[in-house]
């Protein structure tokens, strides 16, 4: 099946661009991979989004763009894109259950994974006490003290979301700065339930009888190892791109990310674009994937009219 244009990734930007693109009649169709969106499902309240009083909550804004754009004639499949052939037009993709797709214009939006630790018990521990989404796992840790590893915005929000359930939480930083945002370290310091333990490399999660029993930390100033307790830890390091899909087949740069021509979402071969976090390694803001859709769909219609 031929397409005018295919948009993979379906968050913000993807379905941004699906709009963009459905009510220009390209009938687009946004691919959506089988793991959640990584921002928004991990962002329950947005509070900063402009024009809201009350904020709005992130999954049900992801939830009113897909549905709008379905209501608009974009057509939405699921499974992941795991081939490319973008060497010329039509671009051919191959998708988990649904075989080979092709189209003349191709939007890459497919956003960013949380990143690990990679130390001793973290892996062997994800989805049994470890968990990179407090959203997807703080039922779990009612009532008991957690850990929060890293000092940006993503562990703040990781904090945030826990102080409803967790009786204590512990955001643990290894270096002596957070890098979070002011207005976001300053809501963090409010809460009674949360304290801060700067300086602290993770080394080690300790397992427990169910789960975990904690975190073991070297102390950057001291040297010693120290043990924390915990019955659930949250990683929130910051986030690598979803491109592996990707490689030998369009630019990225040396982390991963999608190089786009300055001021456009054009990437290196015509036709190809990209928006969102996956070409963003500077703001990676709600409000910058939402607007770099809406440039993807435009450069992506202008380029289908002219060819
Ligand atoms: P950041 O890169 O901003 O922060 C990562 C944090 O993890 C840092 O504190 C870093 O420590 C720490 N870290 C990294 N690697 C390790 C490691 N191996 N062991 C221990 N600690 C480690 O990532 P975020 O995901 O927080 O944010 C990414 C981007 O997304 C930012 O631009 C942010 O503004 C944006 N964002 C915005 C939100 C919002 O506006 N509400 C919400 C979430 C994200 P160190 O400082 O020592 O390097």
């Amino acid at each position: 099946m031929e397409y005018k244009s295919v948009i993979i990734g379906a968050g913000l930007a993807g379905f941004t661009a699906a709009v963009y693109l459905a009510r220009a009649g390209l009938q687009p169709l946004v691919i959506k991979g089988q793991s959640p969106s990584y921002h928004l499902t991990t962002t329950t309240e947005v509070e900063y989004f402009p024009g809201f009083l009350r904020g709005i909550d992130g999954p049900e804004l992801l939830d009113n763009m897909f549905r709008q754009a379905e209501e608009f004639g974009a057509q939405v499949k699921i499974g992941d894109v795991y081939k490319v052939d973008l060497s010329s037009r039509p671009f051919r993709l191959w998708m988990e259950g649904w075989g080979e797709i092709q189209t003349q214009t191709l939007i890459i939006a497919t956003g960013t994974t949380a990143k690990l630790l990679g130390i001793p018990g973290e892996r062997e521990h994800l989805g049994l006490g470890v968990s990179t989404c407090a959203p997807c796992s703080a039922f779990f840790v009612r009532d008991k003290k957690v850990i929060v590893i890293g000092g940006g915005d993503s562990a703040m929000e990781e904090a945030i979301y826990l102080t409803n359930y967790a009786s204590e939480i512990v955001v643990v930083n290894r270096s002596a700065q957070l890098r979070a945002s002011l207005a976001l370290q300053q809501r963090v310091r409010k809460l009674k339930k949360v304290k801060f333990l700067m300086n602290r490399m993770p080394v080690e999660i300790i397992p427990g009888d169910k789960g975990i029993a904690g975190l073991m930390v070297t102390n950057q100033e001291t040297g010693q190892e120290e043990r924390l307790e915990a019955e659930g830890i949250f990683v929130a390091i910051g986030s690598k791109p979803n491109t592996g899909f990707l490689v030998n087949h369009l630019p990225l740069d040396e982390q991963g990310y999608v190089l786009v021509k300055p001021g456009t979402t054009e990437t290196d071969i015509p036709g190809v674009f990209a928006c969102g976090d996956v070409q963003d390694r500077r703001y990676r803001q709600i409000l910058n994937a939402i607007g770099s859709g809406c440039m993807a769909a435009l450069d992506s219609q202008r380029f289908y009219q002219e060819i």
